[in-house]
C-alpha cells in the first residue's frame, strides 16, 4: 500500500461544552493513503460532515475539537499535527495541501465575478509572485482539465449549468495541486448522469495528478463504484471499514447491510429496496450500548448495554478490515493497532 498522507487519530468533536455537549464525532481513527479514494458513508447526522469540518479546522462555534490528532504525512520526518498549526500556517495548508469541496459548493461561486477572476484569486492569494499571464494560463488549463472549454473563462456563474459550476469548484480545489481533496456530498444537487460523469472525471484526474480523496456521501452505491476503501459512520463513530469491494460483497455490520439494501444494486438481478427501519439517533440522547441497537434486526443480549469496540473481526478475511459489532467481536481494537 502507498504511504499514508493523512492520519486521523482518536478524533473527538463536540457541539457545546460541559454537561450539555453533544458528542458528534467520537474516537475516529482513519488513514488516507497516497492516491487513494476513501469513501465515508452514513445517514444525515452520522457525523461525517462534522468529521470533515473538524479535520480541516473549519468548525463553526459551538463546534469544538475535544481530542485527537490529524497528522499530515505521518510516516515522514516532517510529519505535523494539523490541529496544532497557527492560523497563518493553517491558511497556507488549506487549498495548497488540502482542498475541500463542500455540499452545494456550486452555489458558493461569487455571482458578480467572472470565473477567471475566481480561479486566479486563489493563485494570487497563495502565490502573490506568480505573474498575471501564468495565473491566467493555469486557470485555463484547470478549466480544460475539468472538461470546460477555456473560452468560458469570461463567463459569470449564472451563465453556466449546475454541473459546470460544480466542475469549476472542483477545478478551483485542484488549482494549487493539493495532495488531499475532501469532497463533502459534491454532486448531491446534480442529476444521476451528471453525478457519475463528474465523479468519473475526478477519478481520472486523481490518476493523472496523484492526489488522495476523502469522498463523503450518504449514497453507498456511489462509493462502491468510486472508492478504494469505505468507512461507515453511525452516531458519530466509525462502525465498519473495509475495501470497497469487500463492503459490497460481504458487509458485516447490520447498519452497512441496511445502507447497501437502501440503494439499487449495481450489477446482478433487480432486488427490492429494503431501507433501514427507524431514524438516526438523536446525538443529544444517544441510546446506551451499541447506538444502532434500537434499529438493528440482529440485536441480542449485550447490544443495549455495552459499546462494541471497532477492530479486526473474527472472520477468515478479517485482515484489512474492521467492524464494531458484537456479532463479530474485535480480535484487535483499531486504536491499539
Ligand atoms: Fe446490531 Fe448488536 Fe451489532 Fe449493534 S452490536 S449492530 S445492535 S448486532
Amino acid at each position: 500500500m502507498a504511504e499514508p498522507v493523512l492520519e486521523i487519530r482518536n478524533l473527538n468533536v463536540d457541539y457545546g461544552l460541559g454537561d450539555k455537549a453533544v458528542h458528534a464525532v467520537r474516537d475516529v481513527n482513519l488513514t488516507l493513503h497516497r492516491g487513494e479514494v476513501l469513501g465515508l458513508a452514513g445517514e444525515s447526522g452520522s457525523g461525517k460532515s462534522t468529521l470533515a469540518y473538524g479535520l480541516t479546522r473549519l468548525l463553526a462555534p459551538p463546534g469544538v475539537i475535544t481530542g485527537g490528532e490529524v497528522v499530515y504525512h505521518p510516516s515522514s520526518a516532517a510529519a505535523y499535527d494539523v490541529l496544532g498549526l497557527s492560523d497563518q500556517q493553517l491558511r497556507a495548508w488549506r487549498w495548497a495541501e488540502t482542498a475541500i469541496v463542500f455540499q452545494g459548493a456550486m452555489n458558493s461561486l461569487n455571482p458578480v465575478h467572472k470565473i477567471s477572476t475566481q480561479l486566479t484569486d486563489v493563485l494570487k492569494a497563495h502565490d502573490p509572485k506568480m505573474s498575471e499571464h501564468s495565473r491566467n494560463a493555469r486557470a485555463r488549463e484547470m478549466l480544460k482539465l475539468v472538461g470546460i472549454s477555456a473560452d468560458r473563462m469570461g463567463a459569470y456563474p449564472h451563465q453556466l449549468s449546475g454541473g459546470m459550476r460544480q466542475r469549476v469548484m472542483i477545478g478551483m480545489a485542484l488549482i494549487l495541486q493539493p495532495q488531499v481533496v475532501i469532497m463533502d456530498e459534491p454532486t448531491t444537487a446534480l442529476d444521476v448522469v451528471m453525478q457519475r460523469q463528474i465523479l468519473g472525471q475526478l477519478i481520472e484526474l486523481r490518476e493523472r495528478l496523484g492526489f488522495s480523496v476523502i469522498f463523503i456521501t450518504h449514497d453507498l452505491s456511489l462509493l462502491v463504484e468510486f472508492s478504494n476503501r469505505i468507512a461507515i459512520m453511525y452516531g458519530g463513530r466509525i462502525v465498519e471499514e473495509a475495501p470497497a469491494a469487500t463492503i459490497y460483497r460481504d458487509a458485516l455490520h447490520p447498519y452497512s447491510k441496511g445502507l447497501l439494501s437502501s440503494f439499487p444494486a449495481l450489477r446482478g438481478p433487480k432486488r427490492e429496496l429494503a431501507g433501514i427501519p427507524g431514524s438516526p439517533p438523536d446525538l443529544a440522547g444517544m441510546p446506551t450500548g451499541c447506538s444502532f441497537h434500537p434499529r438493528c434486526p440482529k440485536a441480542f443480549e449485550p447490544c443495549s448495554t455495552a459499546i462494541p469496540v471497532l477492530g479486526r473481526p473474527d472472520t477468515p478475511d478479517g485482515a484489512g478490515r474492521s467492524v464494531a459489532c458484537w456479532l463479530h467481536p474485535a480480535e484487535q481494537p483499531v486504536s491499539a493497532v
